[in-house]
């Protein structure tokens, strides 16, 4: 980011700093203080791409985060979101994909103070220990992470969480077989290989283009306590716990401090589009514990010829955004803009 892009959102953070302490304030005595949930991809210092932040610039983040905020579980963020009370500045750190290169410096730095991270997984690329197709297209071959790194991340005290078997854009899956292979799939792949509890979700790509009611439904089927986007916005209490939304855990330190300190302009704003605000709200959470660790039969039903045509799928894939109408957004943007849309924060991978 460019050094006048820096001082620009710096100066408006300091601005709205009144504003953003009255509100803090009041969520603080109402119990209903808004939760961060952050997502990062790969943290290392060589072969820099648009998901990829310096193990410096992530340690940055990691010291400011744990000197001003409560650093929460997934599951512990599902519990405040279902009480409907959390009375403290809070962030969830997460990561997504499953890049070796994490086992290195960021993982173990979390481990070693004790701070909770959710750990998605693509568990075809760790089985298979093939690329990512987004880093290919780059020219790039970064080494996912292997089943023995999986059970190190587990030993560390972390948690697993699933991101489909292939990577695949879900937006565009409407078989319902499908679906149960991917998410539930990978679940018990995952609970096999590492004999834990896997009852967190990440879409892939994570706009809101990129998963469909039907893919919500068929998560709560499942079992899964949450599922997570990844097109920004906070987790007001009261909202769904079941669907929780993620801020891109930017490479600058100043975007992640005026996101995270709850920007006024987005607070009180919902970025979903209609349809996703139906489907979160037309059905009851109903959890189930998970047990069963053969495959449904449905899912079983379908089997796939799917690695070449869903990677292929997601290979066109390129970063989207999220429509938020009306809401100034040009001193913070970083990413293309789409025609006729708002870019809200940044996209997943
Ligand atoms: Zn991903």
């Amino acid at each position: 980011m460019s050094l006048k892009s820096e001082i620009l959102i710096e100066a408006y953070r300091l601005a709205s700093q009144p504003w953003r302490w009255l509100r803090q304030w009041r969520w603080t005595r109402s119990g209903r203080y808004p939760i961060v949930v952050l997502f990062y991809h790969r943290v290392a210092d060589t072969n820099p791409t648009d998901w990829t932040i310096s193990r410096a610039g992530f340690a940055q983040q990691v010291d400011w985060l744990q000197k001003h905020f409560e650093l929460l579980s997934m599951d512990e963020v599902h519990q405040r979101m279902r009480k409907g009370y959390n009375d403290r500045p809070s962030v969830a750190i997460t990561f997504d994909d499953g890049y070796a290169e994490n086992m290195d410096y960021a993982l173990p730095m979390l481990a070693e103070r004790k701070i909770p991270c959710m750990y998605y997984v693509s568990t075809s690329f760790i089985l298979n220990q093939t690329y990512f197709p987004h880093d290919e297209q780059l020219g790039l071959q970064l080494q996912p992470n292997s089943v023995r790194d999986l059970k190190r991340i587990v030993q560390w005290g972390l948690d697993i969480g699933a991101h489909t078997r292939t990577h695949l854009d879900i937006g565009k899956v409407t078989d319902v077989q499908q679906l149960e292979y991917e998410l539930g799939g990978c679940r018990r792949e995952l609970i096999n290989l590492l004999n834990v509890p896997v009852e967190h979700f990440a879409f892939p790509y994570g706009q809101s283009h990129n998963f469909t009611a039907q893919a919500i439904e068929v998560a709560r089927r499942l079992g899964y306590k949450t599922v997570s986007a990844a097109y920004g916005g906070y987790n007001h209490l009261g909202d769904d716990p079941f669907f929780i939304q993620r801020v891109h855990g930017d490479p600058s330190l100043t975007r992640i401090k005026n996101w995270v300190t709850l920007d006024p302009r987005w607070t009180g704003l919902h970025p979903d589009p209609a349809w996703l605000s139906a489907a979160k709200h037309t059905t009851a959470e109903a959890f189930r514990p998970w047990s069963d660790a053969n495959p449904t039969a449905s899912e079983e039903a379908w089997r796939p010829t799917l690695t070449s045509s869903a990677s292929s799928t997601a290979t066109t894939e390129t970063c989207g955004t999220a429509t938020r109408s009306a809401i100034p957004t040009s001193l913070f943007e970083h990413s293309p803009q789409q025609p006729g849309s708002n870019s809200v924060f940044i996209s997943g991978r």
